[in-house]
């Protein structure tokens, strides 16, 4: 059966990339947190394809946590994001991955990265699935990055235009 594409356009990343670019952060990460409990703070709703395949391709133990955030074209200037659904456990004391499926200007992260910091974890980093090539407005570099793409608006593998297009299992461009 073809991929639901809705010949939307372009693709930026197939299958096969998506699924080498996993392995790659999985066996990176697994690495780094050998001797940890690893605790993943997804960003809903567009991080939770890749994170379902991050978290079976981990070698590592690790519990998982979610928080939701209003959608894009809804953060302020000032960098300030409304939470939507906060995380149902505390992670103080924590080695703590917040997982998100794209950084554009950074502000979302940052803004994140700024309220969990105040929740004490005894580590705290990002791993996004994509990263814009741009400008980051916000002083913020992902820790782990699965694939760099220009700075277009992009759909699949979670990520969505308004709810749509978060099956499809590649990156488009949205033309
Ligand atoms: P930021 O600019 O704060 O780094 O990105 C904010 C949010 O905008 C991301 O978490 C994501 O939800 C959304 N976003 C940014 N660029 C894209 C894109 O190309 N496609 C989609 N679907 N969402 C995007
Ligand atoms: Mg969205």
């Amino acid at each position: 059966m073809p991929p639901p594409t809705d010949g939307l356009g372009e693709v930026l990343v197939d299958q096969a990339t998506i699924r080498a670019d996993v392995a790659r952060l999985a066996a990176e990460i697994s690495t780094d947190y050998a001797d940890k409990q690893l605790h993943l703070i997804g960003v809903l709703t567009g991080s939770a394809v890749f994170l379902a395949d991050l978290v079976r391709a981990l070698t590592i133990p690790v519990t998982v946590d979610f928080i939701s955030i209003v959608p894009y074209g809804q953060v302020t200037a000032s960098g300030v994001v409304r939470i939507r659904k906060d995380l149902d456990e505390p992670i103080e004391g924590k080695d703590v991955l917040v997982v998100e499926g794209i950084c554009a200007s950074g502000l979302t992260l940052s803004y994140l990265l700024r309220n969990f910091k105040t929740r004490n974890p005894a580590s705290l980093r990002v791993c996004t699935f994509l990263a814009k090539q741009r400008e980051r407005e916000a002083d913020m570099r992902p820790d782990y990055v699965g694939r760099e793409i220009p700075d277009v608006f992009v759909v699949g593998y979670g990520l969505d235009w308004e709810e749509r297009y978060r099956n499809l299992p590649h990156i488009e461009r949205l033309k």
